[in-house]
């Protein structure tokens, strides 16, 4: 079959939603968007290649649209009547991607990828707690430690990672208690929870 036009059959929809650019900015800053519809994944977090299938470290914050439930599908994806919810709003690579022919889509993968910087940056004080929280649970400095100590082979996690993993469960649980933060905001303020991140890095 020589498919030429999107048939809406909502394939890529289900293989999750798309990765942020720069240019996508103005969807999230005016709302269309809500950031609580959003996730980061977050530097050198292992993460499937959607175009070569194989688990790479990201090289720099990715910041998606979530799933539905436990699935990949993106969240805005109706599934009954095969339409994207918004539309009129989605983001760079939904509007470029042609499944026929994924030559334009390949071309901006992984470039000009917006980041928690690029929205975060000028709010004081929210800023500086991300930047010290990215610092102590640094995927490169996990992923040192798990190599170091051999806990791939073992299928366990070294002793410190556990003591970050209190670390993150603690800091989210202070910014929704005491910084009054809706917990629906965790994922895309400090990333994916280290405690479901870390089992997958020791799998790969
Ligand atoms: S934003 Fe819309 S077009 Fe893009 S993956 Fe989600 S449902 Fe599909």
């Amino acid at each position: 079959m020589n498919i030429k036009e999107c048939k809406r059959c909502g394939t890529c929809c289900s293989k999750g939603g798309p990765s942020f650019h720069f240019e996508d900015k103005g969807i999230i800053d005016d709302g269309h968007i809500p950031a609580k519809h959003l996730y980061t994944i977050r530097k050198g977090e292992p993460v499937r290649d959607n175009i070569s299938g194989r688990v790479i470290y990201a090289p720099s914050d990715i910041i998606k649209i979530r799933g539905q439930g436990n699935s990949w599908t993106c969240f805005y994806y109706n599934e009954d009547e095969k339409k994207c919810g918004i539309y009129e709003y989605r983001p760079l690579e939904c509007r470029i991607l042609k499944c026929w022919d994924t030559r334009e889509i390949e071309g901006i993968y992984g470039k000009s990828l917006l980041s928690r910087k690029d929205l975060f940056s000028k709010v004081e004080g929210l800023w500086e707690l991300l930047i010290d929280y990215d610092e102590r649970c640094s995927y490169s400095e996990i992923t040192d430690l798990i190599r170091e100590t051999g806990s791939r082979k073992r299928r366990r996690l070294p002793g410190k990672a556990a003591e970050l993993i209190e670390y993150d469960n603690t800091i989210r649980e202070l910014v929704v208690k005491k910084g009054n933060l809706d917990s629906d905001l965790l994922d895309f303020l400090f990333g994916r929870p280290l405690s479901v991140t870390l089992k997958t890095l020791i799998q790969i």
